[in-house]
């Protein structure tokens, strides 16, 4: 029921589903009923997606999002109208913006794949709640937004190096670390949301997690290794 609820992978969802526009409509700022806040959270999740959609060539005018109350109907109906007209004029997504439609569909499922990543190293400026239009005009910038995408973290464990202790796969919270007792553990990119904790967590003496920036990363090795049982 909350505006803030709206999560930006639901947003790239829908254009990923072929939607031409996305709307969200919320309470207007300065009078949510709750201490939250949430409608400052959509505020800035839509001005990051708008970035983002800037960054992969979609037209952000795209993505709305409007403040307003629930006895308003006549003002609903309005921006409606004047968005569905807009959304009409932009034509289908991608169409308008010479993107072809299968890589536009990998780019933004690329992106969605970094939700959880994006939106914990923007977690703080999501969580802002800033005074005037001008702030919010440079709260996230297009050169922030390419660079983000260019220093792009992933976690890799050096196999010669891995004792198979299992802390790391303990600790992972999504079970992306594959392994056990004697096998050399092995990150899945696929399922990896990037949160750093194994880097965190393997004994410095090990060191077996490497931080790579922007990269690639060496591709996996699956075969078990005899290693000395780690206590
Ligand atoms: S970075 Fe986080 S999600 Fe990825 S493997 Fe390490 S602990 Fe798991
Ligand atoms: S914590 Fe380090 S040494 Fe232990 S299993 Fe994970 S990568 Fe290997």
């Amino acid at each position: 029921m909350c505006s803030g609820r709206v999560d930006l992978e639901f947003v790239l969802r829908a254009f990923s589903n072929g939607m031409d526009g996305a709307f969200i409509g919320g309470c207007r700022l300065g009078e949510c009923n709750y201490v939250t806040h949430g409608n400052y959270h959509a505020l800035n999740m839509v001005l990051l997606c708008r970035r983002i959609m800037e960054h992969i060539g979609l037209n952000p005018e795209r993505l709305r999002i409007e403040f307003m109350s629930s006895a308003e109907g006549i003002l609903f109906a309005q921006v409606m109208n004047e968005f569905g007209n807009q959304v009409r004029e932009l034509g289908p997504l991608g169409e308008g913006e010479g993107i072809d439609r299968q890589e536009l569909k990998s780019k933004l499922a690329e992106v969605i794949k970094l939700v959880p990543y994006i939106k914990m190293v923007k977690n703080e400026k999501l969580a802002s709640r800033l005074e005037s239009p001008e702030e919010y005009d440079q709260l996230f910038t297009r050169e922030e937004i390419d660079e983000l995408f260019s220093t792009v973290v992933s976690y890799y464990i050096a196999p010669e190096k891995c004792q198979a202790c299992m802390i790391c796969a303990r600790r992972c919270p999504v079970g992306a670390i594959t392994g056990a007792k004697n096998q050399i553990h092995v990150i899945d990119q696929e399922i990896c949301i990037k949160c750093g904790t194994c880097f965190e967590v393997c004994p410095s003496k090990f060191g077996a997690v490497t931080k790579i920036v922007g990269g690639p990363v060496p591709p996996p090795i699956y075969q078990p290794t005899n290693l000395p049982i780690y206590q």
